[in-house]
C-alpha cells in the first residue's frame, strides 16, 4: 500500500484554512471537542447525508423518520442507557470491559479463567467513577427529579418508539426499515481526534425489522450494502475493512456486530457498526410502555416481535473519512499542489466558473454560464486573483471541474474545462456544459489514488 501523505494535522489545517470546519466558540477560547461547520463543510456533510438518504430511500422497503431529540425519560430506562450509563463504573485497562462498580462481585470478567472483574491475574481496574454519558436537562421551569430529561445519545430509540406509528401508516411489513439522520449527544470521557469523536455529532441510523428466521441473512446483506456504499463513494477498498466483534465484545442485546473500519491516520477505527439486535429493543419498549410492539401477519395469522438489523453510521466520522481518503499532494511545475480528490457527488462545489481577466466581457459571459448551471448543481463564480491561485483554491476544496472563460470564449462561445485530477483542459461549447456535467455527475467514479 503506498504511503499516504495525509495526517490529521493537515486535515485540521486545511479545514480551517478553507472554511470547512472551525473549533467552536473559538473567540472564547473554544469548548473542548466541539466544532462548527463552515460553508464548504456544510456542503460536504450535506452531500454525505444525502448520499446516505438516497441509498436508503431509493429502496422500496425503507421509510424516513425524524424523531425528537428530547424523549420521555422512560425511553432511556427501557434502552438500558439510564441504568448502564448513570452509575459509578470501573473500566478494565486489559480487557476494556466496563462494569458497574456496585455489581463487580456478581459479574464475570470476559477473560479466561472466569473470575470476577479485578480478580484475574491480568485485570487492571480503574477507580470507580460517576459515569453518565447522557446530557441531562430539565423540561419546563421547575428543576426537580420529575422534570429530568436527556438529550438523546443515539437516534435509534426514536425509531423503536415509533415502530407502531410507522407500521400503521406505511403499509409495510417485515422485512422493512426506518431510517433517520440527526444529532446525538454523548458526554464522552475522552473525545478527540478532530471530528472523529465529539460530544455533539450526527448519526445516520436505520433499523431494519425482519422475521426472526431471516435475521442472519439480512445482517449479512447490510454488512455488504454498507461496505459498498463507502467504496462507491470513492473510499479505497484497501482502506476499509469489516471487523466482526468477538463474542466477549458483543453488547448484551446483540447476537452479532460487525464494524466497518477505516484506516484513519490514527489507525484502523470504527466508521459504522452493523448489529443484529434480536428482538431486544421492541421487547424492552413493549414491557416499559405497556404497548404491544409486534407484527401480525393477517395472511398467515402469524404474530411475532420482529428482529432488528441496525446499520449505525456517523455523518461527521464519514465526512472525516472522505476528507482523509481524498487528501492528496503532488508536485506540479516544481510546486506542491494540495488537492481533495473527492467523488464529484460529494464535492462541495461541482463547477467553478472563472473569467481569465476582469475585462473584455469575460466576467459577463462567466456570469451567464454561472446562471446556466447554478440551479442544477452547486457552482461558484470567482474572478479574484491570478488564475493559478484560483485553481489551487478550487483544488483544495475538491472542485472537480473549473470552467475558464478566455478571449476565445467571447468569439466562439467555447470555454476550457479543467479536470481537477488529470489537469487536462478541453475546449467545450457553452451550450454543451449542462449535459456534460450532468452526465459526469451521474457516472460511476473511482478515485485516481487507486492507480497511484
Ligand atoms: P465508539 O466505539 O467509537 O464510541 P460506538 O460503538 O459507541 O462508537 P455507536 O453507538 O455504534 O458507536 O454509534 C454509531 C456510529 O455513530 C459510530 O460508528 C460513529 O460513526 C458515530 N459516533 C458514535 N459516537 C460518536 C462520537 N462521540 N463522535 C462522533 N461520532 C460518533
Amino acid at each position: 500500500m503506498p504511503q499516504d501523505v495525509v495526517t490529521m494535522d493537515k486535515i485540521v489545517a486545511l479545514c480551517k484554512r478553507r472554511g470547512f470546519i472551525f473549533p467552536s466558540s473559538e473567540i472564547y477560547g473554544g469548548l473542548g471537542s466541539t466544532y462548527d461547520y463552515g460553508h464548504y463543510g456544510v456542503l460536504l456533510k450535506t452531500n454525505v447525508k444525502n448520499a446516505w438518504w438516497q441509498a436508503m430511500l431509493s429502496r422500496e422497503d425503507i421509510v424516513a423518520l425524524d424523531s425528537a431529540i428530547l424523549q420521555h425519560p422512560r425511553v432511556w430506562e427501557a434502552s438500558g442507557h439510564v441504568g448502564g450509563f448513570s452509575d459509578p463504573m470501573v473500566d478494565c485497562r486489559t480487557c476494556k470491559g466496563r462494569f458497574r462498580a456496585d455489581h463487580v462481585a456478581d459479574l464475570q470478567c470476559p477473560q479466561k479463567p472466569s473470575k470476577c472483574p479485578g480478580e484475574g491475574p491480568d485485570c487492571d481496574l480503574t477507580e470507580a467513577r460517576a459515569f453518565n454519558l447522557m446530557f441531562q436537562t430539565h423540561v419546563g421551569p421547575v428543576q426537580d427529579t420529575a422534570s429530568v430529561a436527556y438529550l438523546r445519545p443515539e437516534t435509534a430509540q426514536g425509531i423503536f418508539i415509533n415502530f407502531k406509528n410507522v407500521l400503521q401508516f406505511s403499509r409495510k411489513k417485515p422485512p422493512f426499515g426506518i431510517a433517520q439522520v440527526g444529532k446525538s449527544f454523548r458526554n464522552e470521557i475522552t473525545p478527540g481526534n478532530f471530528i472523529f469523536r465529539t460530544r455533539e455529532f450526527e448519526q445516520m441510523e436505520m433499523e431494519f425489522f425482519v422475521p426472526p428466521a431471516e435475521a442472519e441473512q439480512w445482517y449479512q446483506h447490510w454488512i455488504e450494502e454498507r461496505r459498498t456504499w463507502y467504496t462507491d463513494l470513492g473510499i479505497r477498498p484497501d482502506h476499509l475493512e469489516i471487523r466482526a466483534h468477538a463474542a466477549d465484545e458483543l453488547s448484551h442485546y446483540s447476537s452479532g456486530t460487525s464494524d466497518v473500519e477505516y484506516l484513519f491516520p490514527i489507525g484502523w477505527s470504527e466508521l459504522e457498526g452493523i448489529a443484529n439486535r434480536g428482538n431486544f429493543d421492541l421487547t424492552q419498549h413493549a414491557e416499559f410502555s405497556g404497548e404491544k410492539l409486534e407484527y401480525f401477519d393477517q395472511a398467515s395469522g402469524e404474530r411475532y416481535v420482529p428482529h432488528v438489523i441496525e446499520p449505525a453510521a456517523g455523518a461527521d466520522r464519514a465526512t472525516l473519512a472522505f476528507l482523509v481518503d481524498s487528501y492528496d499532494e503532488e508536485e506540479v511545475d516544481g510546486e506542491t499542489r494540495t488537492v481533495l480528490r473527492l467523488h464529484p457527488r460529494l464535492a462541495p462545489v461541482k463547477v467553478a466558473i472563472l473569467p481569465l481577466v476582469r475585462k473584455e466581457g469575460q466576467p459577463e459571459l462567466a456570469r451567464e454560464i454561472h446562471d446556466l448551471l447554478r440551479f442544477a448543481m452547486q457552482t461558484e463564480y470567482d474572478e479574484g486573483g491570478s488564475i493559478g491561485k484560483r485553481y489551487r483554491r478550487q483544488d483544495e476544496i475538491g472542485t472537480p471541474w473549473c470552467v475558464t472563460v478566455d478571449h476565445q470564449s467571447i468569439e466562439d462561445r467555447t470555454v476550457t474545462v479543467r479536470d481537477r485530477d488529470s489537469l487536462t483542459q478541453e475546449r467545450i461549447a457553452i451550450d454543451d456544459l449542462p449535459a456534460l456535467f450532468g452526465g459526469r455527475l451521474a457516472a460511476p467514479w473511482t478515485t485516481p489514488k487507486l492507480a497511484a
